[in-house]
């Protein structure tokens, strides 16, 4: 059984290893928003895993959502730990494993939101990357970071 220094319950997001889920626990402990953003998707009756993994070009990290009649049902966040250096280098900014987490949460969530609050999720009605930065820029304000585009 899980837990979380919280006292959160989670019981819908799985860890494809230990060191994913001591990476995430630390984003909880380290930011608020982080916080917030993974008991959101704990609490969230949809199912998640996240894993370590390549992807490609130099993303460090994916959501990928899932849905069945107009509701999230789960997904797949992936982050890609060796993309964090040539990442930084594009985008002139820190990019860490707590950074890309908080974003992909955003996502996570987002969708779920959407698809919840429209009854609808598709490629023009989703958690885009302008949404998913709002969340970024919360935890990276949080770590004090430099923000990923001038706060909105
Ligand atoms: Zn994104």
């Amino acid at each position: 059984m899980f837990t979380d220094p919280f006292g959160l319950k989670a019981d819908t997001v799985e860890y494809a290893s230990s060191a994913v889920k001591k990476g995430a626990e630390g984003c909880a402990q380290a930011s608020k928003t982080c916080a917030q953003q993974l008991s959101a998707l704990q609490n969230d009756p949809s199912k998640w895993l996240v894993k370590f993994g390549s992807l490609p070009g130099h993303r460090t990290g994916n959501t990928n959502t899932q849905g069945y009649a107009n509701q999230v049902t789960g997904g797949t966040i992936t982050i890609d730990p060796s993309h964090f250096g040539v990442a930084s280098k594009d985008l002139g900014v820190t990019v860490n494993f707590n950074t890309t987490f908080g974003h992909e949460l955003g996502h996570a969530n987002g969708n779920i939101e959407i698809a919840n609050t429209t009854g609808s999720l598709g490629p023009m009605n989703h958690c885009d990357e302008k949404c998913a930065n709002i969340v970024e820029n919360k935890v990276r304000t949080e770590l004090g970071l430099p923000l990923l585009t001038p706060k909105p």
